[in-house]
């Protein structure tokens, strides 16, 4: 049985409301030793939080994702501050900017960006990174805080992602890698150290081939392993224990 993490999943969903409780255990008794829910939002934050308490196997992170900026309030501060002093707070995320909807002013965007990769720093978490169409002010903003981290549910250029990696911080692969048209971050995998490599799920999102569109869950990420496997030339089991390994290494409060 494989044996593996989910660093990547939103278990909060609405999609998962029917099935949760039912749901986590059984993939918990399948092979997935931890899963990192990710908020999203102050609500989403709090209720990661509050579902790390319940199961030893889950774990959090809180943040702002880009998509709030326009209307997230300043309180939110002391809110996700509060949150990544707990235990099972392993990082600040996801936080980035989204330029691909016109409707989340980039300004905010940056100004919320900045915010929380300065409380990383204050709080010495690592952050969970997403980028969205906007590679090259995430690049220069990264660049500026040097913060440790994952750029997550990665699909763009090997360069881009050797760049990122000589900042120090690591990439995430989500369903999406098994994608047909997924040649950019195919290409990554090859040419990447596998020390680098993070999977995930970003669960209810991003199911992998054959299950493409339908929900995820981290049952799944078997099909991401088994494509890294087939990139590097190594067995699911070493990819699963690599990755294993490369988020213990990064989410220093894991364990
Ligand atoms: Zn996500």
């Amino acid at each position: 049985m494989l044996k593996y993490i989910d660093s990547h999943a939103h278990y909060y969903s609405h999609d998962f409301d029917e099935d949760r409780d039912e749901l986590l255990p059984r993939l918990y008794e399948s092979g997935v030793h931890r899963i990192i829910n990710i908020g999203c939002s102050v609500k989403s934050s709090i209720k990661c939080a509050e579902m790390a308490e319940k199961a030893e196997y889950l774990y959090n992170a809180a943040g702002i994702h880009p998509e709030y900026a326009n209307d997230v309030e300043d309180a939110y501060k002391d809110i996700i501050r509060e949150i990544c002093t707990r235990e099972k707070t392993v990082a600040l995320g996801e936080i980035g900017l989204d330029y691909h909807y016109e409707g989340y002013d980039r300004d905010k965007q940056i100004k919320l960006f900045r915010e929380q990769l300065e409380m990383a720093q204050e709080l010495q978490l690592p952050v969970v990174i997403h980028s969205r169409d906007a590679a090259a002010d995430t690049m220069d903003i990264l660049k500026e805080y040097k913060p440790k981290g994952v750029l997550h549910c990665y699909s763009g250029s090997a360069e881009y992602a050797k760049e990122i990696i000589r900042l120090g911080m690591y990439i995430g692969f989500t369903g999406v890698l098994t994608f047909k048209n997924a040649k950019k971050a195919v290409e990554t995998v090859k040419t990447i150290p596998l020390d680098r490599i993070l999977v995930e799920t970003d669960c209810p999102y991003m199911a992998p081939e054959p299950f493409r569109g339908k929900r995820s869950d981290s049952g799944m990420i078997v099909k991401v392993l088994e494509k890294i496997a087939g990139l590097k030339g190594i067995s699911a089991e070493e990819a699963a224990e690599i990755t294993m390994e490369n988020t213990y290494r990064l989410f220093e409060k894991l364990r």
